[in-house]
């Protein structure tokens, strides 16, 4: 976060004279209260000064890099989640090949006809088939996909920094994004509700420092 020389400015006194008041600062930079309240909304929204009613101001003591660490680590699956590009198990490995061109992404993953996640086919497997020779428009993707449970999943409250590591740990380019439901009363099964990827935290990354 870049800060203007009045938002550096107001550091300094708070830093130095804190807990100190909005009129105070006001006082000392010759300012009116109204002119300094944008600049201290800023500074409090950031983390940087605390604010404490009837005390003033103070400062966090917290570096801009200590917030953003923090806010980066608030930040959930869901909030940055893609819709999810499925198709059914029952479909060919010619179908899958199409929807991964027409749906302009990597890996599908691969759901029963409740929607319920069965597997994930990625790039690499639908590759490997071809070079193998099968005849791809009559083999069903269910006999290429990596199936349950060997998916590794993620959730919508998990968080972005958790779901990211786990593409790290387990080398691959995206996570079903599922919630636990109960089928037929009892059996508990993944229901598929978006899609986390590279891409996803690419976007992030870039918004981040555009300051979205
Ligand atoms: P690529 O095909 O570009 O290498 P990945 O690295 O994502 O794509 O996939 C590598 C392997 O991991 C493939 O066999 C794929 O079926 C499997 N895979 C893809 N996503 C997952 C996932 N979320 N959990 C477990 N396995 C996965």
């Amino acid at each position: 976060m870049e800060l203007t020389k009045r938002q550096e400015e107001i550091i300094r006194i708070v830093k130095a004279e804190g807990p100190i008041t909005g009129e105070h600062i006001a006082d000392k930079l010759e300012l009116t209260r109204a002119t300094l309240r944008p600049d201290l909304a800023i500074l409090t929204m950031s983390g940087l000064l605390e604010a404490r009613p009837r005390v003033g101001y103070f400062y966090s003591g917290k570096s801009t890099q200590t917030i953003m660490a923090e806010r980066l680590a608030r930040i959930k699956v869901d909030d940055i989640k893609s819709l999810p590009v499925i198709i059914s198990e029952k479909r060919f490995v010619y179908d899958s090949i199409v929807t991964m061109f027409t749906e302009d992404v990597g890996t599908l993953f691969v759901v029963d006809e409740n929607g319920c996640l069965e597997g994930a086919v990625s790039r690499k497997d639908l590759l490997k088939i071809t070079i193998g020779g099968g005849d791809f428009r009559k083999m069903p993707v269910g006999m290429v996909m990596t199936r349950m449970p060997n998916i590794v999943c993620t959730s919508p409250e998990e968080t972005v920094f958790i779901a990211a590591r786990k593409l790290i740990i387990h080398q691959v380019d995206a996570l079903p994004v599922v919630v636990k439901t109960r089928l037929d009363g009892d059996r508990e099964v993944l229901k598929v509700v978006g899609r986390f990827t590279k891409t996803n935290i690419t976007r992030l990354f870039v918004e981040l420092i555009e300051g979205h």
